[in-house]
């Protein structure tokens, strides 16, 4: 492998999920740091990172909606869960040396900045990640979609996913062993074949502005940086 980066600026999106670790609920600080130490690699390669995090962790929308909330109310739920995830990351990168900015959707002044876009860029520029919260600070959304909209506005050059796998499989490995891996994937045939990488509306979006989206493992030690140089195991969706 290289160690050059393929890569000038990257948006990172990681579900709340990512955090929990072992456990069933929550965040666990421990996984926290781990994935922190993972980002601070990658910007010492010189690549710029921001970040979006779900709330899977914590609260989903739909799951308030099956226990009786309505869905703006839970949606603006699972959204300030999502502030509650970008702090405990902001907070484990600071540990680990990083400076961080939380950007909000939505104005909560006394916890984090609002999200703009040109200070957001400003701070990338500066060195600093950005972790952008409250997804897009409208209900019916989810944050694949934020994340989507997000890289778009910074002028990422790549959306990566980080999930639990190394990759989109033609079914899921953990329970079919005759799952296969793609090595590259076209955003249509991502659509078409409803593979549950991103939601549509995330990949639609990345198609439009042409933002390759790289899916690979957040849990395999040194693999975020290796993908950047173009080697580990990922799998890509582009044109
Ligand atoms: N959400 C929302 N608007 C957005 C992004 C998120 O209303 O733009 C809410 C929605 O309720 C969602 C929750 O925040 O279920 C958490 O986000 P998501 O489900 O995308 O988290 P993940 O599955 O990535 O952990």
């Amino acid at each position: 492998m290289t160690d050059t980066p393929q890569y000038k600026r990257v948006l990172l999106k990681l579900s709340g999920e990512a955090l929990m670790g072992e456990l069933d609920y929550g965040i666990d600080p421990k996984m926290v740091s781990r994935i922190a130490r993972e980002i601070k690699t990658v910007q010492e390669l010189g690549v710029q990172v921001c970040l979006v995090v779900g709330a899977g962790n914590i609260f989903r929308g739909m799951t308030g909606v099956a226990s009786g909330f309505d869905r703006t109310s839970a949606d603006h739920m699972g959204m300030l869960a999502t502030v509650m995830n970008s702090i405990a990351i902001q907070n484990a990168l600071e540990q680990e040396g990083v400076d961080t900015r939380v950007q909000s959707a939505f104005p909560i002044a006394s916890v984090c900045e609002p999200y703009i876009r040109r200070k957001a860029i400003r701070h990338m520029e500066k060195g600093r990640v950005v972790v952008f919260a409250a997804g897009t600070g409208n209900p019916f959304f989810t944050t694949d979609t934020a994340a989507a909209l997000r890289a778009a506005e910074m002028g990422c050059d790549g959306l990566l996913k980080g999930t639990q796998v190394d990759g989109v499989y033609t079914a899921d490995p953990k329970t079919d062993p005759t799952a296969e891996k793609y090595d590259r994937l076209d955003y249509h045939t991502v659509l078409t074949k409803d593979l549950k990488v991103l939601d549509a509306s995330a990949i639609a979006l990345a198609r439009e502005n042409d933002i390759p989206i790289v899916v690979f493992s957040i849990h395999k030690h040194g693999e975020f940086a290796r993908v950047m140089c173009g080697s580990g195991e990922f799998t890509i969706i582009c044109k």
